[in-house]
């Protein structure tokens, strides 16, 4: 399928001056600032290579199998890639999760725990994780209730070995995500972890004035996507 073309540089430049204003503006909390995870779901390699040529190097995709098809030639191509899974994962499908993403954004339940741990195990290495929370307690999304946020990011850690670098939301649609978004500020001190993902193509700036410390940005910097079939 022919995809849009976008002005990657533009857009990268664009996207990375409104993050810095952002943290500017809400205190210089971060020596390293807020991390941009360029969400490239559903884009081909067509469409990234752009992007990595003008030289942002942190992605995020939602599927196993579509970041296997796309980033093994990528990462051969461009030294630095750090690649971050930010879809559900089936424990079936953990060992290539493994192999193929650096950072896992989506841990959610105690069996993925274990499953992850031992892969990881596997294939020695120890990929920094991120819980996922169900900020707006909605039926249909994953995540650990807020409440039970800190005891899991416990358990993963002393249980499972597992290096819980963070807390990842997605908090509802339709209304303000500001107070979801100081909700996790406090998760995040309660559970003692450094780091919050949150913060899309719509609200990243209110994010980062909330806490965030990486934001997934997709829309607006590879367009829109097209509708999933
Ligand atoms: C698709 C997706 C994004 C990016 O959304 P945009 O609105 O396109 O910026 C961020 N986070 C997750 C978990 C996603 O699935």
């Amino acid at each position: 399928m022919s995809q849009t073309q976008v002005n990657a540089p533009d857009r990268l430049a664009d996207i990375r001056a409104r993050i810095s204003r952002a943290e500017r503006r809400f205190e210089p909390r971060l020596a390293a600032g807020v991390k941009l995870v360029a969400v490239s779901k559903t884009f081909d390699a067509q469409a990234i290579i752009p992007f990595l040529e003008a030289g942002q190097r942190v992605f995020g995709e939602n599927r196993v199998q579509e970041a296997k098809g796309k980033w093994p030639e990528l990462r051969a191509r461009f030294a630095g890639i750090e690649l971050h899974l930010i879809g559900p994962l089936q424990t079936n499908k953990a060992r290539e999760a493994v192999a193929v993403f650096d950072v896992i954004e989506t841990l959610d339940r105690d069996n993925l725990a274990a499953v992850l741990a031992a892969e990881m195990a596997r294939a020695n290495k120890r990929l920094p994780c991120f819980v996922q929370v169900n900020i707006g307690e909605e039926p249909q999304k994953s995540g650990v209730a807020p409440a039970e946020a800190a005891l899991f990011v416990d358990r993963c850690r002393t249980v499972h070995g597992l290096d819980v670098v963070g807390l990842m939301c997605i908090p509802p649609d339709g209304v303000p995500p500001g107070p979801f978004f100081a909700q996790m500020a406090n998760l995040g001190r309660r559970a003692g972890v450094s780091r919050l993902s949150m913060g899309m193509s719509g609200d990243f700036e209110t994010a980062i004035a909330m806490g965030a410390t990486e934001v997934r940005v997709g829309s607006a910097l590879f367009g829109t996507r097209p509708p999933l079939a």
